[in-house]
């Protein structure tokens, strides 16, 4: 299994992005990355969600990077990434699936969410439920924040929390895009939930691709060192980009979305169900349902089959190698060819 998840790894890692973003970057986030959890990390994180999840328990997932001007819905990196999560969380782990975001980023969370099946419901009657999400509205402002955190874990007790696409706060409480430029959307300061579940020992699991994500503070002098604005962003604040917030692991990603998918392999492989990891055709169903939603390709801002600046077949092709990693695993075992 090791062997596998270093290759999801190496797979979610590789730089081909549009030229300009992010060249040579990740292998130092994947190797500050690894060596923190001293494996893997999309298998660390699958691993750890097995052992902390059971069935009818609350999974806490969180995205949306937005911006009131240029994303006004979010973009179409993150909310796919946490679908195919709470999907797997659902069939797989039969665990309930709980969406965190500001109310302009959960539209196209909650579209996603309908294209693998899964049918949001309150949270009463998600418990009765199965197959069933929850979406939570999570308010912007520092006050705001703390008192939803511990709402959240005295609530829903999640047994894991998990953030993909999601900015956190720099050395000065700021939040940064990743090109070093302060957010002017009112985002939901949701990385306190995140400190108050450490301080709890609960599970806490982020995904990101740029360094100023939601879990990046687990390596931010890597982060610092190598990444542009990491250390000095283009804002009064000069406090760079990285993020500050603490996880137990942090999955670096080409693309986010690349990320959650990663762990939804690893969940997959550990499950020993190949048909819990989605297909290219779900994929570009959530990312269709996410722009019908308004989420913007992030490089762009267009509205079109597009994520993080690559086409839709791109992550078509994705997708689909994850997919054949973990069924060849289990193919030759069977002799069913
Ligand atoms: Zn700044």
């Amino acid at each position: 299994m090791k062997i596998l998840g270093e290759n999801i790894d190496r797979l979610c890692t590789v730089d081909m992005r549009l030229e300009g973003q992010s060249r040579g970057i990740m292998d130092h986030f994947l190797m500050a990355a690894v060596e923190k959890v001293g494996g893997p990390v999309a298998l660390s994180a699958a691993e750890r969600i097995m052992t902390e999840v059971k069935r009818g328990d609350v999974v806490a997932l969180t995205t949306g990077a937005f911006d009131t001007r240029y994303l006004p819905f979010g973009e179409t990196d993150g909310p796919p990434g946490v679908a195919a999560l709470a999907r797997i969380i659902s069939y797989g782990l039969h665990a309930k699936p709980l969406l965190l975001g500001e109310k302009e980023t959960l539209g196209p969370v909650e579209a996603c969410l309908k294209v693998t099946g899964l049918m949001v419901r309150d949270p009463e009657d998600a418990m009765i439920a199965p197959y069933t999400a929850m979406v939570e509205i999570y308010p912007p402002g520092e006050e705001e924040g703390q008192a939803k955190a511990r709402e959240i874990m005295d609530r829903f007790k999640p047994k894991a929390i998990i953030a993909a696409e999601k900015i956190g706060p720099n050395k000065n409480g700021i939040l940064h895009s990743s090109t070093g430029i302060q957010c002017s959307a009112p985002y939901a300061r949701i990385h306190h939930l995140f400190d108050l579940a450490r301080e709890q020992k609960v599970l806490t699991i982020g995904i990101g691709d740029n360094g100023n994500e939601i879990g990046y503070g687990t390596i931010a002098d890597t982060v610092r060192q190598h990444k542009p604005y990491g250390d000095v962003c283009q804002c009064e604040c000069k406090g760079g980009i990285a993020d500050t917030t603490v996880v137990d692991v942090i999955i670096p990603a080409n693309i986010s979305n690349w990320g959650a998918y990663g762990v939804e392999a690893c969940l997959a492989a550990l499950l020993k169900d190949p048909d819990l990891m989605h297909g290219p055709e779900m994929e570009r169903r959530m990312v269709e349902a996410s722009v019908k939603a308004g989420a913007c390709d992030g490089a762009f801002g267009m509205l079109r089959l597009m994520v993080d600046g690559l086409p839709m077949e791109f992550h078509m092709s994705f997708v689909h190698l994850l997919q054949a990693m973990v069924q060849n695993k289990f193919k030759v075992r069977k002799r069913d060819f």
